[in-house]
């Protein structure tokens, strides 16, 4: 395959992967080219409201008051929240990757310095604590392109978990009887994350050796998505196969063999040359399994 002309581009969040335990280049280098991958599930709806009722709840409370609850220090002391564009990107000289960014929320400090802020909906010593290396490496490189596009002097970052207290909820279900339903109690903490820039350039040479490299890296021994992947393709190898010997056998089945690869073929006309793959990511919008179909 050839190699790509174009300088990567990648989220912080995406390159912070390269930390995790469980990180496969050559998953990696599959996921730079392709982007986005079938039958994934976005975010549940719930976790976006949770956000929002998170992010709506910090920016209250800065309001009337000026700062955050103690408990939430070092990001107490913060005194206000910032304006932003919604998504930024700036090239990372050191390595060649352009990095982009969208960060929750970007807080002022008492010193005019800044405080970058990632919110998560979820336990922070919970299923989800594998991603931690991840999501720090995500502020991180938030934090390094909100200074290099001018939003301020970004000092400061970490994240605000916000965890539902199901167990609190449920010891009393009734005591949390609201009008029309229910409240249920919602507990905030914080994680600081040292702003230690020589982590992001690790990780963004290390997506980048990937993005250029000819041909996919060895994988994960005994990794039990690259089974199902192999066993899916399999599938497909072995339909085309019984196709192919039913079409020998009996010459009438022909038509039906045409029309079966026609309706393969119709969805990817021709192999993609990788310039037009890399292009345009035309590939991030709705589609596939999991929004076409009613379970
Ligand atoms: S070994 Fe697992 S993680 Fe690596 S490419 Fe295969 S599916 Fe991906």
């Amino acid at each position: 395959m050839k190699q790509p002309a174009n300088p990567l581009t990648i989220s912080a969040r995406n390159a912070g992967q390269v930390e995790l335990a469980k990180y496969c280049p050559r998953c990696c280098w599959y996921l730079l080219r392709i982007k986005k991958m079938p039958f994934a599930f976005g975010m549940p709806g719930l976790m976006f409201y949770m956000e929002q009722v998170e992010k709506a709840f910090i920016i209250a409370y800065l309001n009337r008051t000026g700062s955050l609850p103690k408990h939430l220090k070092p990001f107490s002391r913060c005194n206000g929240s910032v304006e932003f564009p919604y998504a930024m990107h700036h090239f990372h000289e050191e390595t060649g990757v352009i990095v982009s960014a969208r960060p929750d929320m970007i807080l002022s400090n008492p010193d005019g310095s800044l405080t970058l802020i990632d919110l998560k909906t979820s336990k922070p010593d919970g299923g989800g604590k594998e991603f931690l290396p991840q999501y720090q490496i995500q502020v991180i490189g938030y934090s390094w392109v909100a200074n290099a596009e001018k939003i301020g002097n970004v000092t400061a970052a970490g994240i605000i978990y916000g965890d539902i207290q199901v167990d609190s909820f449920v010891k009393d279900p009734l005591k949390l009887q609201s009008g029309e339903g229910f409240n249920v109690p919602f507990a905030l903490s914080s994680h600081d994350v040292p702003l230690d820039y020589k982590r992001l350039t690790r990780c963004l040479t290390e997506v980048n050796k990937v993005w250029n490299a000819e041909r996919p890296p060895k994988g994960v021994v005994g990794c039990k998505d690259c089974k199902l992947l192999t066993r899916f393709v399999d599938f497909e190898n072995n339909l085309q196969l019984t196709d192919l010997r039913l079409d020998a056998a009996f010459p009438d089945y022909h038509l039906i063999r045409i029309q079966q690869d026609f309706d393969r073929r119709r969805t990817r006309p021709l192999p993609m040359e990788i310039e037009d793959l890399l292009s345009e990511d035309h590939w991030d919008e709705e589609g596939g399994m999991w929004s076409n179909w009613e379970f």
